[in-house]
């Protein structure tokens, strides 16, 4: 295919760049280059990989503004974020530089059972092969970095197909990852559509391992698609809090602000619904509504903007609808609630939603937090369950019973206590249960992963 996509800046409306519309045979040529350059990679020292993935560390610190202007443009993420988003991609290069040297599997002690008596033997950990990789747009960069260097620190090729939006600072990686001494072929990036390009690399009989980040509507029928290969999903999120009665309210609040309007609300592990004790309900919510109101929104180039644009006049659509139809219902908004331009919508909190109104139960994906009054602990326990998400949850709480029943029986990849659920660090295994996902990625458990096991067996002539 020779059609161009063009990279729009959502806060703009302008071009940023052209890349190329790839497709079936663009996938396959990249995998056939990836599987042409297996081999190096299999059999490159340790040393060697980790030194790669450390240079490019440090060529993505020595690019950081350059690369941090390129995502704003790309995505509509504020500069501060997407500094901090620089700063993490070049930490999990350098961290997986570290893992790459702790890649080993272990002695086995076959004569515990009678039929290994006089035998000896260990099992290593080798690379799958080529990792197909497919990314989304909100955090571009770092979610590619969580691919990309695990995969490459265990001897793998990697083809990556990232978003349509957000195209640009992956081909900037590439790049990096090349001048470090990457080999030809062991990265390839293929730009394109979901449906061609992505559809592509989920079917492609030489993937051995489909690593998937973007929505749990896409995400939910790849494994049926991908056929006979490892899949690990990383999928939508609908992240509760709770605060209970003995909750510290006015860090509950600081945090929810800031766990809940980050890039505009686009995380997956935003926090959306806020479940609060009755009794302490009006005292949090003044709280809420005076830190929300500080929120600058406006340019994301800005250094003093908190609050950038939503990804696409699209999803401003599908907010607004949303809010809509949830005042319809008999929710209020106590901040917000209005479009401010093509793509941009105000910070909201809405209050009087049920848990079983349509925008408590589906991903908002937007700067909008909801508040749900709970009168016991069970109950609130019951709504953090009950979507078809399972990602992060956290709970504000003084009490350590009310803090570990939450941790026990809310199902979610994480329970985050006093810490919101938007709390992500990389070396943690990340990753959802439920429909939020299968598999889990950082970055020692994305090797895990993305290695086979392969056991080595002697028996002593004795
Ligand atoms: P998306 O629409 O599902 O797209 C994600 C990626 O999949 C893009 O590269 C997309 O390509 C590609 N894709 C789309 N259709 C495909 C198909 N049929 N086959 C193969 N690939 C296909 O998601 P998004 O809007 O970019 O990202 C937002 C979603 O990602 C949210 O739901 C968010 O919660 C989730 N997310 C999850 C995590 C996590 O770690 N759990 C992290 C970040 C985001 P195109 O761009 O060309 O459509």
């Amino acid at each position: 295919m020779s059609e161009a996509i063009e990279v729009i800046n959502p806060y703009t409306g302008t071009c940023v760049g052209k890349v190329p519309r790839g497709g079936a045979a663009e996938v396959d040529a990249a995998v056939r280059r990836a599987k042409e350059t297996m081999p190096a990679m299999r059999n490159m020292p340790l040393h060697r990989r980790a030194a790669i993935l450390k240079k490019t560390s440090q060529l993505l610190q020595e690019r950081a503004e350059a690369f941090a202007q390129l995502i704003t443009q790309e995505s509509g993420k504020t500069i501060r974020e997407t500094r901090a988003e620089v700063a993490r991609a070049a930490a999990i290069f350098e961290y997986a530089a570290e893992e790459a040297r702790r890649l080993h599997g272990e002695t086995l002690p076959f004569d515990a059972f009678p039929n290994g008596e006089n035998h000896i033997g260990f099992y290593l950990r080798e690379p799958v092969g080529i990792v197909g990789a497919i990314t989304p747009w909100n955090v571009p960069l770092a979610l590619a970095a969580h691919k990309i260097a695990p995969a490459l620190a265990s001897g793998n090729c990697v083809v990556l197909k990232p978003a349509e939006q957000t195209p640009l600072n992956a081909l900037r990686l590439a790049q990096a990852l090349r001048e470090a001494g990457l080999p030809e072929g062991a990265l390839e990036v293929v730009t394109g559509y979901g449906e061609e390009a992505g559809d592509a690399l989920v079917t492609h009989p030489d993937v051995g391992f489909l690593s998937f980040t973007g929505s749990r509507e896409v995400g939910i029928g790849l494994p049926a698609r991908a056929g006979y290969k490892r899949v690990a999903l990383e999928l939508g999120g609908n992240s509760p809090i709770i605060v209970t009665q003995s909750a510290d309210i006015e860090r509950a609040a600081e945090a929810i602000v800031r766990g809940g309007y980050a890039v505009a609300g686009q995380l997956c592990i935003s926090v959306q619904r806020i479940l609060v004790h009755r009794t302490v309900r009006e005292v949090l919510l003044e709280k809420l509504i005076a830190r929300i109101r500080q929120l600058r929104l406006g340019d994301p180039l800005d250094e003093a903007t908190d609050v950038g644009v939503l990804i696409s006049k699209e999803a401003c659509d599908r907010v607004e609808k949303a809010v809509q139809e949830a005042v319809q219902a008999g929710a209020k908004a106590a901040i917000g609630g209005k479009r401010i331009g093509p793509a941009a919508f105000e910070p909201t909190l809405l209050t009087d939603v049920r848990q079983d109104m349509p925008i408590a139960i589906n991903e908002a994906f937007a700067p909008l937090t909801l508040l749900i009054e709970f009168d016991t602990l069970d109950e609130a326990i019951a709504m953090a369950n009950a979507t078809p998400y399972g990602l992060n949850a956290g709970i504000y709480t003084r009490d350590i019973e009310e803090a570990l029943s939450a941790a026990n029986a809310i199902v979610a990849g994480s329970v985050m206590i006093n810490e919101v659920p938007t709390f992500r660090s990389d070396l943690m295994p990340y990753g959802g249960r439920k429909q939020s996902g299968l598999g889990r990625e950082g970055v020692r458990f994305a090797m895990e992963e993305m290695t086979e096991t392969k056991v080595v067996c002697i028996q002593r002539l004795i």
